[in-house]
């Protein structure tokens, strides 16, 4: 009986292997090249438009210095509006699972050593992150024939965990990656933090690097571009998540870049962040010339993100500085704390390519509509002809049509961001857009009596967030407030929890 079911298997297995060496050849490969702690105003790369759509450049824009990406928005097209989550976890199990992180339950930064609830966060809440069950991008990929490898930042899960290797989330190779969020250091002179006595935030695998000048980006761009030779020679499709632990703090300065900010009238740490994106950039460009050079450039993806708003150390967390003009920084419920650099493109666009002919990307365009860090799983799934198990909820929608111009009428122009924690740079809050809209809910769960408190804001007539409507029109927050609890719900969120045991729910006045 066991020798007949297992021959049944193999059969099973051995058709299906057939099928994928097939269907290989036609996959394309894909790069997630995605920078830590890089908001949409940190490149010299204008992303906001003006009201006619077009670019429009802010004085940001030509302080720093990333010539890549603008060579890889030439070739594909970028958008205005981007969101990702306030804060890194959420944002990183978004793009693995396709979901909002009020559905899949990371809501906070994983402390690599312990919950990091913070005082009225959810009591279960998804602290130890991905683990081998969960469904993932990388394990689908791998499943259908892709090589999926990780470099860099891993954040998954804390120490201990099987989320604080990244190989127990679907990728083949784990470079870099652990449960820490940022870099002891960048130096390799400084080991990267290893050493007879190991930093906490040491940064693993690299130890051919360690004593050199080998900045960690760099070190990390090297090591990206060996394992995917590797499957390049093994003629297979590869899945390169390329996830910088750049442009997170320590702010450590790129002697190779410095000299391009000193004049600049900059403090030293936002001099020292602006070389961090420069070395970034390079990286990006380095890895175009790799890619070229090896010929595989028309057959690879590439999507380029943020993890969360800016943390350029430029002003206060709500205000107009690290973003600037957008208002906020990295952990706001503002603008400048969810509003990401994005840019989809195939590193060398061809015509004469089968893979681009069946998703043909604008070269240099603009995009207004809103994508978010969870509409990249089922955009990924569908270029590789990948269907996502029925029993897995998804919450992004495929960006085809945004990508080759078909504009749809249909496409939700919503985003919902969830934060039921503390402590950051804001606390307990929910963020619900909707068209030019923008609604935010602050629990306040430490006040008694409890005073929670909302803000409005009209996008299109107040970009920067400056005149809080919610006081003039209470009808527009109730309906809005209403629309934002029914989101939640649908999406099964977790609330914060009052001292005395009840959740908190965004209820309308
Ligand atoms: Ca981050």
């Amino acid at each position: 009986m066991r020798a007949a079911f297992n021959g049944g298997v193999w059969l099973i297995a051995v058709f299906f292997v057939l099928s994928h060496v097939v269907a290989a050849a036609e996959r394309p490969n894909i790069v997630v090249f995605l920078v830590d702690d890089m908001g949409v105003m940190d490149t010299s790369v204008a992303f906001l438009t003006d009201a006619d759509g077009k670019p429009q450049r802010h004085p940001l824009n030509d302080f720093y210095r990333t010539p890549s990406m603008e060579r890889l928005a030439a070739r594909g097209v970028r958008f205005s509006q981007f969101y990702a989550m306030s804060v890194c976890s959420p944002t990183r199990v978004s793009l693995m699972t396709g979901q909002n992180s009020a559905r899949h339950h990371v809501t906070n930064w994983i402390n690599p050593h312990q919950n990091n609830r913070g005082p009225f966060g959810p009591p279960d809440w998804r602290w130890r992150g991905l683990d081998e069950q969960s469904i993932t991008l990388p394990r689908l990929l791998k499943s259908a024939g892709y090589r999926t490898i990780h470099v860099g930042k891993g954040h998954f899960g804390p120490e201990g965990t099987p989320g604080a290797d990244p190989r127990n989330v679907g990728f083949d190779v784990n470079v870099g990656g652990r449960s820490i969020g940022q870099p002891a250091t960048y130096y390799g002179e400084k080991n990267y933090g290893n050493g007879p006595k190991p930093a906490a935030n040491a940064v693993p695998h690299l130890e051919s690097y360690h004593g050199t000048s080998t900045f960690l980006s760099d070190a990390l761009t090297l090591e990206a571009q060996r394992h995917v030779q590797e499957a390049i020679d093994k003629k297979q499709p590869f899945f390169l998540n390329l996830a910088h632990y750049a442009v997170h703090a320590p702010f450590d300065s790129d002697p190779r870049f410095a000299s391009h900010y000193r004049e600049s009238g900059k403090p030293p740490a936002a001099q020292a962040f602006a070389t961090l994106i420069e070395g970034m950039d390079k990286s990006l460009g380095d890895l175009l010339d790799f890619l070229e050079a090896r010929k595989v450039a028309e057959n690879t993806l590439i999507i380029f993100m943020g993890d969360n708003g800016s943390d350029a150390p430029l002003g206060g967390p709500h205000d107009v500085a690290s973003s600037a003009p957008l208002r906020g920084r990295k952990g706001s419920h503002y603008e400048g704390g969810m509003r990401v650099p994005c840019i989809v493109a195939w590193a060398k666009p061809s015509r004469s390519s089968d893979v681009q002919q069946r998703l043909p990307i604008m070269a240099g365009a603009i995009e207004r509509q809103f994508g978010a860090v969870y509409d990249v799983f089922p955009t990924l799934l569908h270029v590789a002809g990948i269907e996502s198990p029925k029993e897995h909820a998804v919450d992004g929608v495929d960006l085809e049509s945004l990508l080759i111009g078909r504009q749809e009428e249909t496409r939700s122009q919503t985003f919902l961001m969830h934060y039921p924690h503390s402590p950051h740079r804001s606390d307990y809050f929910t963020v619900f857009r909707d068209g030019r809209w923008k609604l935010i809910f602050h629990y306040e769960p430490a006040s008694m009596p409890r005073a929670a408190r909302w803000q409005l804001f009209d996008l299109e007539s107040d970009p920067y967030e400056a005149d809080d409507l919610s006081a003039k029109q209470p009808k527009r927050v109730r309906s809005m407030g209403q629309a934002m609890l029914d989101r939640l719900r649908a999406q099964g969120a977790q609330f914060p929890v009052a001292k005395d045991g009840q959740e908190l729910l965004p209820l309308t006045p």
